[in-house]
């Protein structure tokens, strides 16, 4: 019919609009690597902002003591607390609890963001039992791993450039949130001192690296999308005069910012970011990360059923709210293996109210699904190649023997198998057989938690 025959001329301009043949990917790692170097060069240089995390050593293993983390940056928010034993005993003992965060908190006021997480902080730190152990005349001490973009003064100190992920609050920009935080832990009565504060990124390297040695990159891939690496100090011409005694730094490239005319955007990611918090920022993030995924298969499916009244005469009302299809349900229409697609069609039920969907209808949502994350896997795939470029790792040097481990970590890398599949060998496709062989791509189970409290302890003002 008329109907269909417009829905799938739909649905083929979109998957044109969002092919990433293995020459795409080559240009946009190519402007990413370039993006990194112009970030590097100077303050403000790049849309990466390319952020000095001021850490020149990643723990070494022989870290010591109780250390809290605090982990906030997207849909939840995490407490942990670690009992460290050096070299020998490593992580002799680990609890954690996960909050997930009012949504009106996230546009609310920084005293209101950040009394909340003390609180859950105050409850959490009145479970600790034995097992758990403080020296006497220490206070603990805490890592707090904050994953937005801050301008970093020191370990110990950062302010905020600007939010993002949902979350959007005045005044707390250009703030220090580790003052932010410290007041509010001093308002319920809790005595620890903030110790590191790092991005999630450079958390998830911290605690790759101290399970694996050879990782020398951390992705995330969950609510939102972000990388870090180990850079030579003399790398980074906009911090001159830099000497740590490792001759390195860890940059955090706060890549979902990147954008590029190479990348394939498309009307529906165009109006989405209109409908942003944050118009115009974050372009790469809105195509490749999981808050926004589901969010473009709905606006595909709202076209067309405007256009093509494929789910009745009128509009299903709810396919016109945002941010209603979510990234797991998404994901369990994707991987869908029933013959009739029963999980398809149910979801379509419970999440939009539309009933009884044909078997074809069915097809083309999964097909959406399937192109949306494969642009996002491929996306990222390039990214990652752009930083090996960047690290001089992507090409095998005569007589070196060579190993780099990319930590990833994240939700949407954790759970949506076809994704990461699709970006595991989408990598492969672009480095080629030998160099390949080098690279390893490892799951980093909630490293930045784990990883913020490693480097806590290893910038602990007690020795
Ligand atoms: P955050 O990024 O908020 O710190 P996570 O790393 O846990 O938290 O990632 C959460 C995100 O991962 C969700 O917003 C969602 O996009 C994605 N996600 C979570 N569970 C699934 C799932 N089962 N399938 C696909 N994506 C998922
Ligand atoms: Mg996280």
């Amino acid at each position: 019919s008329g109907r269909w025959s417009k829905a799938m001329s739909i649905l083929k301009e979109f998957e044109e609009q969002c092919a990433t043949p293995v020459g795409k990917l080559r240009q946009v790692a190519d402007a990413m690597t370039a993006e990194m170097h112009a970030g590097l060069a100077s303050e403000g240089g790049s849309r990466l902002n390319m952020l000095n995390s001021c850490v020149d050593n990643l723990p070494t293993g022989d870290e010591h003591g109780l250390f809290y983390a605090l982990d906030l940056g997207g849909t939840n928010f995490r407490v942990l607390r670690v009992q460290l034993r050096g070299r020998h005993g490593r992580v002799a003992k680990q609890e954690f609890t996960e909050v997930s965060i009012p949504p009106k908190l996230m546009t609310a006021t920084s005293t209101e963001l950040f009394d909340f997480i003390a609180k859950e902080l105050a409850r959490f730190i009145a479970t600790e039992r034995e097992g758990f152990f403080v020296p006497p005349g220490s206070r603990r001490e805490l890592g707090f791993t904050f994953s937005f973009p801050v301008k970093q003064l020191s370990i110990t100190s950062g302010t905020l450039i600007r939010w993002g992920k949902g979350f959007s609050i005045d005044d707390s920009v250009d703030k220090d949130v580790v003052v932010e935080l410290t007041k509010a832990l001093d308002r319920q009565g809790i005595h620890m001192r903030v110790a590191a504060l790092v991005n999630d990124t450079i958390g998830t390297l911290a605690g790759g690296k101290y399970f694996n040695n050879d990782v020398a990159v951390a992705v995330i891939l969950g609510t939102g999308t972000n990388a870090a690496y180990v850079e030579r100090a003399h790398g980074i011409p906009k911090c001159h005069g830099l000497q740590p005694k490792s001759g390195e730094m860890v940059i955090n490239t706060e890549w979902g910012n990147f954008r590029s005319s190479h990348l394939p955007v498309t009307k529906y990611d165009q109006a989405l970011d209109q409908d942003s918090l944050n118009v115009g920022e974050q372009i790469f993030e809105k195509i490749i990360s999981g808050m926004y995924f589901g969010d473009i298969v709905r606006r595909v499916l709202c076209k067309m059923a405007e256009e093509t009244g494929i789910f009745g005469d009128i509009v299903p009302p709810k396919l016109k709210t945002r941010f209603i299809l979510k990234t797991p349900e998404m994901s369990a229409m994707h991987h869908d293996t029933s013959l009739d697609l029963t999980v398809v069609g149910r979801k379509l039920k419970d999440i939009f109210g539309i009933s009884d969907t044909s078997f074809e209808t069915r097809r083309v949502v999964v097909e959406l699904c399937n192109i949306v994350a494969t642009r996002a896997a491929r996306l990222s795939a390039a990214g990652i190649l752009g930083i090996l470029k960047k690290m001089g790792k992507d090409t095998v040097k005569e007589g070196e023997k060579q190993r780099t481990v990319v930590a990833v970590d994240g939700g949407l890398f954790e759970h949506y198998t076809a994704f990461r599949s699709c970006l595991e060998s989408t990598l492969n496709e672009l480095l080629g057989d030998e160099v390949a062989h080098t690279v390893v791509i490892e799951h980093a189970n909630d490293g930045s938690g784990i990883g913020a409290a490693l480097l806590a302890a290893s910038h602990s003002q007690y020795p």
